[in-house]
């Protein structure tokens, strides 16, 4: 009836990384926020889901026709300490979808009821943090980050017992897929050589296909993965995104960012900013990001290890001379990523230089990173004016302002097309506390608005000037955000 077309490879072809299994029912759901958009783009009417049937699909009641639900396992580095079980705990992979433009996407439910792998926990999510998730791969979608969807939120009827009781809900995610490099590490660690070359045979396949007809396919497949995630964090980089939380079960191999738990946009720049509440060594700071990323994609390569090479030494040469390149990879993505917000018209030869620079004006002004880069196009217009109050009278700015300019001579950017790049909203602390806040009391609308205003980060929007100044400073210094709530 939704016009979802399912089809189930994981489950066809990696018996071994799943268990069947079925969401509980949910006592009374109702639909908080549906994505019509990437409703239409499934394949689904965005009506049929509204409707009873459809919330009851959406929810877990009832198993749409064709799918084959799921939980994955997975193993995981946890804060740097494998745990060789985690897997789905309170989530379930419904199946894959054929999209109406014919691509694979995972559809998967989160909060749906205790599973073989739920360990303690109770399987259960509370609203808030399901609306969390949803705006949050919302905003970075349209910031140009690729990143897993939010299909829906659906409250379930329940309450869900945390600090105090709080509503519950179920957040149905869409995903090109949920593999992970903890899914490549429970893979490895079973009794099975098999399994692990049927995942690299399945990952390839969805992920790298062109990977299937190098030298080395699993190589090749370690290449891809270093690929997209140093286009990834250096995408994070950009906009002063903290994942929070980048634990190997939670670094995927598509190469979209995945568990939106403790994540945060940076307002001061700082590298070691930290937010997560349980990230006491700031292992996952701001400015470690690229460095975690490495050490995960290490995890990942001694996994593939005995596919790459038959004799141990020469794969381990062979994976190191790949992981050895992220770095270099990492930065000149940054780079170029850098240039279009300086609204330089190619990456300047002293690479980048002048991005550090800028970051440390930053650095030591306590500017805000987002209006600071916003404020770039005016001052390429001419008026300085607006960078020049973020930063203060702090040493270098003077002599930055000028090597810009100097730079910015030869066919840079207009101030329009570096708002292009540079947003205006981002989805702040404050202001996505203020509307959960709200949401959990049954106040949908500063959610409602808060999404609306971060569908289009980067055009001024008449009226909603509040979204994009900073957070008061003490809600700043005190902000904390959780895992798994
Ligand atoms: P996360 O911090 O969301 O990446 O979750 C880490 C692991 O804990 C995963 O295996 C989750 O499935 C599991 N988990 C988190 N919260 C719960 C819960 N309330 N019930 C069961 N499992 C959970
Ligand atoms: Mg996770």
């Amino acid at each position: 009836m939704t016009g979802l077309q399912f089809d189930n490879t994981f489950v066809r072809e990696l018996d071994g990384l799943y268990e069947r299994w079925s969401a509980r029912t949910a006592p009374d759901p109702d639909l908080v926020v549906l994505n019509d958009a990437l409703a239409q783009e499934l394949g689904a009417d965005p009506d049929d889901l509204r409707s009873p049937a459809g919330v009851d699909l959406l929810v877990g009641n009832a198993v749409p026709a064709g799918a084959d639900p799921v939980a994955q396992a997975y193993a995981g580095h946890q804060f740097g300490g494998y745990s060789p079980r985690l897997g789905d705990g309170r989530a379930l992979l419904l199946g894959e979808v054929i999209t109406a433009a014919d691509d694979r996407v995972d559809l998967h439910l989160k909060g749906s009821g205790r599973t073989p792998f739920a360990r303690g926990g109770d399987g259960l999510a509370a609203l808030a943090p399901m609306l969390r998730e949803y705006l949050m791969c919302e905003a970075m979608h349209a910031l140009g980050v690729p990143t897993t969807r939010g299909l829906a939120v659906v409250a379930t009827g329940d309450s869900v017992t945390r600090e105090t009781l709080l509503p519950g809900a179920v957040f149905v995610r869409v995903a090109s897929s949920h593999l992970r490099v903890g899914t490549f590490q429970y893979a490895a660690s079973l009794d099975d050589p098999s399994m692990l070359a049927r995942l690299i045979d399945h990952s390839i396949s969805r992920h790298a296909p062109s990977a299937a007809t190098a030298e080395r396919p699993a190589l090749a497949l370690l290449d891809a993965v270093i690929d997209v995630q140093a286009d990834l964090i250096a995408r994070w980089m950009s906009i002063g995104f903290i994942h929070g939380v980048m634990n190997t079960d939670n670094m995927t191999i598509s190469g979209e960012t995945i568990d939106y738990g403790p994540c945060a946009f940076m307002d001061v720049y700082d590298p070691a900013t930290v937010f997560s509440s349980i990230d006491h060594g700031g292992r996952y700071a701001f400015g470690n990001q690229p460095q975690i990323g490495l050490w995960n994609l290490a995890r990942l390569a001694e996994t593939l290890l005995a596919f790459i090479d038959p004799d141990q030494d020469t794969a381990v040469e062979l994976a190191t001379g790949r992981l050895e390149e992220f770095p270099t990879r990492f930065r000149a993505r940054w780079s170029e990523l850098m240039a279009t917000k300086l609204g330089l018209a190619a990456v300047p030869t002293d690479d980048a230089e002048l991005a550090d620079d800028l970051l440390a004006v930053l650095h030591e002004s306590g500017a805000d990173f987002t209006s600071a880069f916003r404020s770039l196009s005016a001052a390429a217009d001419g008026d300085e004016q607006p960078l020049r109050s973020l930063v203060g009278d702090v040493d270098g700015i003077d002599s930055w302002l000028e090597r810009w300019q100097a730079a910015r001579a030869a066919g840079s950017s207009t101030a329009v097309e570096m708002n292009a790049v540079n947003p205006i909203y981002v989805p702040r602390n404050h202001l996505v506390d203020e509307a959960l806040n709200a949401a959990t009391t049954g106040d949908l609308a500063p959610f409602t608005t808060l999404l609306d205003v971060l569908q289009q980060p980067f055009t001024e929007q008449s009226g909603r000037h509040r979204f994009a100044e900073p957070a008061p400073a003490d809600f700043a210094s005190s902000f904390r955000t959780f895992c798994g709530t």
